[in-house]
This record gives structure tokens, C-alpha cells and sequence, in this order.
């Protein structure tokens, strides 16, 4: 790659794991690896050539600008987990590298929950995270069994997504729909309640 001129590209593909290999010559040989951005469309720059004492036309892959593009974000994100860090103390060596992963995942919510929900903070965006896991914990009040809707919270009851019929196999419990009185056979499982077929629309419509 030393000996070819400016702007020339040179393309490895791994096609059973979906991996590009390029190098790009500018000044000096770019390498980079990919698993989501293409070669294609070259992108076109002007150089300032030393040789030819004039500006030239270089042409780029589309990896390497998209790289360029989007460097910033790991350091914004090293930063935000730094903001909130999980600080437990653990023994075990890979501790630090699962409560990563935790704050890298809560970090990535927040920051699509921003794109069109709210400018929450990242710090209101945890505790709330941290709120909703604390309500579905919380003991149950009273004596005997109550219905067990109460432990699921709005967030997971009204969301849409994924609330499935799933057996219950034994008629133990009450339907969850506060109105019903009889005891199904199946429930939500999503959710983890009991609830008849005609009461599993309704139970995950929230009320106007
Ligand atoms: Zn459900
Ligand atoms: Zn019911």
C-alpha cells in the first residue's frame, strides 16, 4: 500500500462473519475494520498535493468518513458512564466489566429515549430505572393472596410489546383484571398474571 497512489483502497472480505478489512492510502496507509458500514459510495476530497503543488481530488471509502463522523461518541460516552458510574465493590474480576455493560446499556437507552421523548437527564433517566425495578420489589401489603397485577408496573402493563397468552395450567389465582372474578386458566407472559381471553385486551388498555 506505501507504493500506490493517493486515494487508492485496498478490500479484504470475511463473508461468513460479515467483516470488511480496508485500507485506505491518504498521507499515510488507514486501516479499518468493520461490521456495519459498506466501502461504497467513495466520497470525493480535495488534498492539498505537495508534489504537483496544487489541489487534488482524493476519493475515500465510506467507512472511513463514517468513522471520522461518529469517533466523538466513545469519548461522550466514556464521559457519561464516568457522570453515574455503578460503584459496587465486588471481589470478583469480571464485576467491573458486567456493571460496564450495565452503564454502557443504560447510557445507549438514555440517549435514544432523547432522540424524540424527553430531555430527561442521565441522571433522572437511572433513578427512574432504579424507581421502576424498586416498585416491582416492593413486599405486598395484607393478608393472603391479592391480585398480582399491582406488581406490574405501568411502564411493562401498557407498553405494547410482547405481552403474549402463555397456560397457566392450574385455575389458582383470580384474573388480574380488577373487575373479573373468575379464575383462568392462562396469563400474561410478559406481564406473569393471570387472565381470561376476554379480559387480556382490556387489562393491557390503560384507562382515558
Ligand atoms: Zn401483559
Ligand atoms: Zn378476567
Amino acid at each position: 500500500m506505501k507504493k500506490v497512489p493517493r486515494g487508492d483502497t485496498d478490500v479484504v472480505v470475511d463473508n461468513i462473519h460479515k467483516i470488511l478489512l480496508v485500507c485506505w492510502k491518504d498521507n499515510a496507509v488507514v486501516s479499518v475494520v468493520s461490521n456495519i458500514s459498506p466501502v461504497y459510495p467513495l466520497e470525493s476530497l480535495s488534498r492539498w498535493s505537495a508534489k504537483d503543488k496544487k489541489k487534488i481530488s482524493v476519493s475515500r471509502p465510506y467507512l472511513i468518513g463514517d468513522y471520522n463522523r461518529h469517533m466523538g461518541g466513545t469519548d461522550r460516552m466514556d464521559q457519561n458512564i464516568n457522570c453515574y458510574r455503578i460503584s459496587i465493590r465486588m471481589k470478583k474480576w469480571w464485576c467491573p466489566i458486567f456493571s460496564w455493560v450495565i452503564d454502557a446499556t443504560i447510557q445507549n437507552c438514555w440517549l435514544l429515549h432523547r432522540v424524540d421523548e424527553s430531555n430527561l437527564s442521565l441522571l433522572s433517566f437511572k433513578r427512574y430505572i432504579a424507581r421502576t425495578y424498586l416498585q416491582k420489589a416492593e413486599p405486598l401489603e395484607g393478608i393472603g393472596r391479592p391480585r398480582q397485577s399491582s406488581r406490574v408496573i405501568p411502564d411493562v402493563r401498557y407498553d405494547n410489546i410482547g405481552h403474549l397468552v402463555e397456560s397457566l395450567g392450574k385455575q389458582a389465582w383470580n384474573c388480574a383484571l380488577s373487575s373479573c372474578k373468575s379464575r383462568p386458566s392462562q396469563g400474561c407472559m410478559k406481564c406473569g398474571v393471570p387472565l381470561c381471553v376476554k379480559c387480556f385486551a382490556n387489562y393491557h388498555r390503560r384507562a382515558l
